[in-house]
């Protein structure tokens, strides 16, 4: 097709929609038909320095401005976004592939977001001592840091942005967002808006790009901190440039997520939620279920249901009704997974569903069906890396404590889930497993807007995670003053 009349998306800086100052641009693929939808710029660390230079700019007003004044802008946000709801969704299906269920479900945990950063004011608050001697008291007050940089994956276009973002802006910083060059274009809608919500010029901006405008965030030394999430691998180099240059940092890296399944458990319930878990948004999440561990008496019975229900499951573009696995991102990712099937089989595991069957014949679209190893081990590529795809890898293991070794194995510990009816294993799971977001008889355990994402290992660097407190923390800088009433 031509892609002449495809639109390049605009920078977002100051309030107004800027080109880039680089002539550089990538397309923007429609996964599921494989359609050119927008360029998007690669824009330049010069419209990084514009960007920063604005957004200091605005710092200094933003950050006087009265924190319940500000969160009122956020309940005003929270609004249109629920108005818009269907759009946003529509959108991310775009460009994203996830089904339309799945994506109306990333625009609510989106929301939550914002709505648990509208209570700015009181999670602002400090605390105070009124007695630490004799007419003397100590009390803790919560101030903004400064311009912040937001550096953003493609599997969750809203979902991601909006854990920085909002709470970010809500304590009085200003926010320069860098949303996926893959997935560019709910940001920009979001930034829309953020205008009509009433927020001031230079608060929130975007720069569109890839890596140079990251290494532009890096290295600016008006940026004051970064928050990341994405592959492991940039995670580590974002920590570890950006603490280098004296930033707070967080990165949210890859994964590699368990479900441990006892011969106790309600097996049907855990073969929906492990289905769900590793099949949903193709395999696109950090919280995926990528490995089970099975206690060899079910294990049989077990896998049996786990195909038969990967047998259901339908394919193909997710705007259309019932559709449940959509596409990868891009043909590389899916040449890529393809290469890991094919590892898979060649290091021994049992093929005992290759999606390469199902989609075979689709023309369009960078599709993979679900696709099932049994038998697999620690040794494995396939168990040891984040395919990061709809493939699931069954382990057969004597009891819980091979399981948790299992698991503990992995370099990456972002989320671990278990299945069974004993309470006594449950315990036992969540004090030996070593991973940060733990669910029982659940698939997906992703902490809401108001707890922690923590992850452990190689799935996280820094100290203060996203979302719950540790996200106000790490947007908020602290005075303690201590004073003699005399
Ligand atoms: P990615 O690492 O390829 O990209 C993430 C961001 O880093 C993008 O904005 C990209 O432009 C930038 N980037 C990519 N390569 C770079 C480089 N060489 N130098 C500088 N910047 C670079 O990740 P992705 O493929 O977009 O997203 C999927 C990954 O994100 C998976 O590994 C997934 O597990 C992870 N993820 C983790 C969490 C979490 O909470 N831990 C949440 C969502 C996604």
């Amino acid at each position: 097709m031509t892609t002449t009349t495809v639109k390049t998306l605009k920078n977002y800086i100051g309030g107004k929609w800027i080109e880039s100052k680089s002539d550089k641009t990538d397309e923007v693929v429609n996964p599921a038909t494989g359609e050119v939808i927008a360029h998007v710029p690669l824009s330049s660390s010069e419209d990084v320095d514009y960007a920063v230079q604005v957004a200091q700019e605005a710092f200094e007003e933003w950050k006087e401005v009265a924190v319940p004044k500000r969160a009122r802008i956020l309940f005003k946000y929270q609004q249109l976004l629920v108005d818009n709801w269907d759009e946003l969704a529509g959108l991310i299906t775009l460009e994203n592939g996830k089904n339309l269920t799945e994506a109306k479900g990333e625009v609510q945990r989106g929301i939550e977001n914002v709505e648990f950063a509208a209570g700015a004011p009181t999670l602002m608050m400090g605390d105070n001592l009124p007695s630490i001697a004799t007419d003397l008291e100590s009390g803790v007050y919560r101030y903004p840091i400064g311009v912040i940089g937001g550096i953003t994956p493609f599997n969750f276009p809203m979902m991601v942005p909006c854990w920085m973002f909002p709470m970010a802006i809500a304590t009085g910083n200003t926010f320069i967002l860098k949303p996926s060059e893959r997935t560019p274009l709910l940001a920009n809608r979001l930034a829309e808006l953020l205008e009509e919500a009433g927020l001031p010029k230079g608060v929130f901006n975007i720069v569109h790009g890839a890596h140079d405008v990251v290494n532009g965030i890096l290295d600016h030394k008006k940026i004051a901190a970064i928050s990341f999430v994405g592959s492991q691998p940039v995670a580590e180099y974002v920590y570890k440039r950006g603490t280098d240059n004296l930033k707070r940092v967080q990165a949210l890296a890859g994964a590699k997520n368990h479900s441990i399944v006892l011969q106790d458990a309600n097996l049907e319930n855990a073969a929906t939620q492990i289905l769900n878990a590793a099949f949903g948004s193709a395999g696109e999440r950090c919280m995926a279920a990528s490995v089970v561990t099975v206690e060899e008496s079910i294990a049989d019975e077990f896998v049996a249901n786990l195909v038969q229900k990967a047998n259901e499951i339908t394919i193909g573009n997710g705007v259309d009704e019932g559709i449940f696995l959509g596409p990868v991102i891009r043909e590389q990712h899916k040449e890529r997974t393809l290469q890991y099937i094919e590892a898979g089989k060649k290091a021994g595991a049992t093929l005992i569903r290759d999606g390469r069957d199902d989609t075979a014949a689709m023309e369009k679209g960078y599709y993979v069906g679900p696709t099932i190893f049994d038998h697999v081990t620690t040794e494995m590529q396939i168990w040891q890396d984040e395919i990061f795809a709809p493939v699931l890898s069954v382990i057969r293991v004597k009891n819980l404590d091979a399981a948790i070794d299992v698991s503990n194995e992995s370099n990456f510990a972002n989320g671990a889930c278990i299945y069974t009816r004993d309470g006594g294993s449950v315990r036992r799971f969540r004090e030996k497993i070593h991973a940060g977001m733990l669910g029982v008889n659940l698939g997906v355990p992703a902490p809401m807007a108001f707890f922690p994402f923590s992850g452990w290992k190689d799935s996280f660097y820094g100290d203060l995670h996203a979302n719950g407190k540790d996200g106000v923390e790490f947007y908020t800088r602290k005075k303690v003053v201590t004073t003699r009433w005399v």
